[in-house]
C-alpha cells in the first residue's frame, strides 16, 4: 500500500477508475456515501429511521418465509432492522467484506465474537496491549469459561508466531494498540494464524478502514468500536464485525440471542457519521502527525508514541500496512508526576478531558481514566502502561490551533 501522503483523493482508486463504475471500483468516500442506500418513502434522499421494533406481515406465508430466512425482510429489531442493516452494508463496503453485523457497543462486538467462535478448551493467542475491556475478557472472563488465553509481549512477532505454532483456535490482534500505539504486522500474523488453522480477528478501531484494511492483509474478521471514528461525533455507541460471511453469521446468531443489538437511532447516527469518515480521518491523520512532530521537539515532553514518527519502533510496518497513521497519539512528560499531568490537562482549552477517542473534537486523558479504567494500577503496570501517560485523540480542528493550545498548556508545566 502507498505511504501516508496519497494526495488529494486518498481513498480513490487511481488511474482507470473513470472507466469502471461498479461499486467494487468505488473509492472510500463514494462507498461510505452510496453503499447500501436506497431512496426511501416519498423519494427521501436520506433513508428514514426505522424505529419500529416489530414488522407486520398480513400474508402469513410471507411472514413464515421471512422467519425461515427464505425471503429478505425483518421480523423483530433484536434480530434485524433496516436502519441497522444500512449501517452494516456501509461498513462491509468500506472494509471490503461480504458481510457485516452490528452491535450495541464495541465491547459487544468483541465479546460476542469471542464467545460465539470459541468454546471451553479452546486457545486464544493475543497481545498484552489490547483495549482495557478486551484485556479483562482475556484475563478474567474467558479463563473462567475454560478458554486458554496466551498474551504475548506486544510487537514481539517471533514470540507471537511461536505461541500460535503451539496451537491456536483464534488469534486476536489490535493495531495500532491502545494507548501506546504499538503496531502489529497483520499480514505476517494472519499467515501464522492460517498455518495453525486459527481464525485471525483484528480490532481496527484505531486505524479505521480508511487507513488500514485488515481483510485485504489476510485477516478473516475485522471489528470496530463504531463509537469512535466510524460514528465520529461521540453521540452514538455501537460496534460492528465484518468479514468471512460464515463466521459473521455464527456471531450474528449468537448476538440475536445474547441480545446486544444496535438500536435504530444509533445506527442512523453512525451511518450519518460514516458518510464523512474519509474526510474526517484525512484531517485527523494530518493533525495527529503535526501534533506528534511538535511534541517530539518539545523540551517538556519525554516520549511521544505515534507510528507516523520515523523514530517509532514499528514505523516501517505501519508505513507498509497503513495509508495514514491515525488520529491518536500518546506522550509522557519529562516531569511525569501526577501534578504535572494535571497542570497540563487543565491548561488545555481545545480538548475535552474525557474518555473515548475518534471524535470531531479533541479528547485527552490518562489511561487510568480512559482506555484502561477497568484495570488496577498493578494491572496497568503489568501491561506496560505508564500512569503518567497522556492519550491525545485529535479532532478535526485546525492543526495549528491544537499545536498552539498544547504549547500554551506545556508552558504551564
Ligand atoms: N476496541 C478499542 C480499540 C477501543 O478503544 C474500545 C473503547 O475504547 C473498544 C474496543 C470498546 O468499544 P465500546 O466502548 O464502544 O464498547
Amino acid at each position: 500500500m502507498s505511504g501516508p501522503e496519497r494526495g488529494a483523493d486518498p481513498g480513490g482508486r487511481g488511474a482507470g477508475r473513470e472507466a469502471d463504475r461498479s461499486p467494487e471500483a468505488w473509492g472510500a468516500s463514494t462507498r461510505s456515501v452510496w453503499a447500501g442506500e436506497e431512496e426511501g418513502a416519498e423519494g427521501a434522499t436520506v433513508p428514514p429511521v426505522f424505529y419500529g421494533v416489530t414488522f407486520a406481515y398480513p400474508d402469513l406465508d410471507e411472514w413464515a418465509a421471512v422467519g425461515a430466512g427464505e425471503r429478505p425482510g425483518h421480523i423483530y429489531s433484536r434480530n434485524t432492522n433496516p436502519t441497522v442493516a444500512l449501517f452494516e452494508r456501509k461498513v462491509a463496503a468500506l472494509e471490503g467484506a461480504d458481510r457485516a453485523t452490528a452491535f450495541a457497543t464495541g465491547m459487544a462486538a468483541v465479546s460476542s465474537t469471542l464467545f460465539a467462535l470459541l468454546e471451553p478448551g479452546a486457545r486464544v493467542v493475543s497481545v498484552k496491549d489490547t483495549y482495557g475491556g478486551t484485556n479483562r475478557l482475556f484475563t478474567d472472563f474467558l479463563p473462567a469459561w475454560d478458554v486458554d488465553v496466551t498474551l504475548v509481549e506486544t510487537g514481539d512477532h517471533e514470540a507471537m508466531e511461536s505461541a500460535i505454532d503451539e496451537g491456536a483456535d483464534l488469534v486476536y490482534l489490535e493495531t495500532p494498540t491502545n494507548p501506546t500505539l504499538k503496531v502489529l504486522d497483520i499480514g505476517r500474523l494472519a499467515r501464522a494464524a492460517k498455518d495453525a488453522g486459527a481464525v485471525a480477528v483484528v480490532d481496527n478501531t484505531f486505524a479505521t478502514p480508511i487507513n488500514q484494511r485488515p481483510l485485504e492483509l489476510g485477516a478473516d474478521l475485522v471489528l470496530h468500536s463504531a463509537t469512535k471514528f466510524l460514528g465520529g461525533h461521540s453521540d452514538a455507541m455501537g460496534g460492528v464485525l465484518a468479514g468471512d460471511p460464515e463466521r459473521v453469521e455464527t456471531v450474528f446468531r449468537y448476538r440475536e440471542i445474547h441480545g446486544a443489538s444496535l438500536d435504530a437511532h444509533s445506527a442512523f447516527l453512525l451511518a450519518r457519521g460514516l458518510r464523512t469518515l474519509e474526510l474526517r480521518v484525512a484531517r485527523q491523520n494530518a493533525n495527529a502527525l503535526q501534533v506528534a512532530r511538535f511534541l517530539a521537539e518539545h523540551d517538556a515532553v519525554a516520549d511521544v508514541f505515534y507510528p507516523g514518527l520515523p523514530g517509532h519502533p514499528h514505523h516501517d510496518v505501519a508505513a507498509r500496512q497503513m495509508s495514514g497513521f491515525g488520529g491518536v497519539l500518546s506522550f509522557s512528560l519529562v516531569d511525569g508526576g501526577p501534578d504535572a499531568v494535571k497542570r497540563l490537562l487543565s491548561g488545555l482549552r481545545l480538548a475535552h478531558r474525557a474518555a473515548s477517542l475518534g471524535s470531531v473534537a479533541t479528547l485527552v486523558g490518562p489511561p487510568a481514566t480512559t482506555s484502561h479504567v477497568e484495570l488496577t494500577p498493578e494491572q496497568r503496570a503489568a501491561a506496560g502502561i505508564p500512569e503518567s501517560l497522556v492519550r491525545y485523540s485529535v479532532g478535526i480542528e485546525n492543526g495549528d490551533d491544537l499545536v498552539a493550545d498544547l504549547a500554551a498548556a506545556l508552558e504551564g508545566v
